[in-house]
């Protein structure tokens, strides 16, 4: 079994709830699939704690701005405060790693292409509509498409026909994926955006041809406290609360 992770953005605490929760589940190996940094506060402990598991780790684009891989002066005023202090927080193995990262992989063996945001724009498609579904499906032939960016749990299943299907199951269940194509979204660890504040992330078990979606609780005012005592935007902090 592979856990998929995404879209950890520095918050340690949810990080290491879904990792326990992950060993509990027997779980041993791990996919990431970007934005190890940005908006949290723990930055060089998240990219220690997934650079010592993960088979495979991608680039999210925070992860790139916040190594100077971009130029970020049309973003917004907050972003840029935050990615210029995690910048500063960033020690040289952290940085260096970060910096070595793709925005896509492929893993042959489990039929499965890995991307930060999308099959036509690794670095900054958001994969959430009818159009953008399909322009991945076709952009990429892999049997399973692994996408994160958008920090919205989904498993959405093709059978080679118009329609796109959506077969999320909202309570952690199993979803058998032996037939067809699909394309799933873990969620984020760190900065969830559904409205449900705890932590996802996935299971994919290609063994048995089949995938489900957790979610974990841990402690946000902590993370709230951290995030205010670096001089991070205090939305950053009040955001965690409601999944937002
Ligand atoms: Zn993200």
């Amino acid at each position: 079994m592979i856990a998929i992770l995404s879209d950890v953005h520095g918050n340690e605490e949810a990080l290491r709830a879904v990792l326990a929760d992950c060993e509990q589940r027997g779980v041993s190996r791990y996919w990431f699939l970007g934005d190890c940094v940005g908006y949290g506060p723990r930055p060089n402990e998240c990219s220690a704690l997934i650079r010592a598991r993960a088979e495979v780790a991608l680039a999210g684009n925070h992860d790139i701005a916040c190594v100077g891989g971009m130029d970020i002066s049309p973003f917004r005023r907050e972003i840029r405060t935050a990615w210029t202090l995690i910048m500063d927080l960033l020690d040289s193995e952290t940085r260096d790693w970060l910096t070595g990262l793709e925005p896509q992989a492929h893993r042959d063996a489990e039929q499965s292409a890995l991307f930060h945001a999308s099959p036509r724009d690794p670095v900054w498609e958001y994969v959430e509509d009818g159009e953008s579904i399909k322009g991945a499906l076709s952009a990429c032939d892999s049997r399973f498409i692994f996408v994160g960016h958008s920090h919205l749990p989904f498993a959405i299943f093709y059978d080679g026909g118009d329609t796109a299907y959506h077969r999320r199951d909202a309570d952690g269940g199993w979803i058998d994926v032996s037939e067809g194509r699909w394309i799933c979204n873990p969620g984020s660890v760190g900065q969830p955006r559904d409205g449900d504040p705890r932590a996802a992330y996935m299971i994919f078990d290609p063994a048995e041809n089949r995938l489900a979606h957790h979610r974990v609780s841990y402690d946000i005012p902590l993370v709230q406290k951290q995030i205010l005592e670096l001089g991070l935007p205090e939305s950053n902090a009040n955001r965690l609360a409601f999944g937002l």
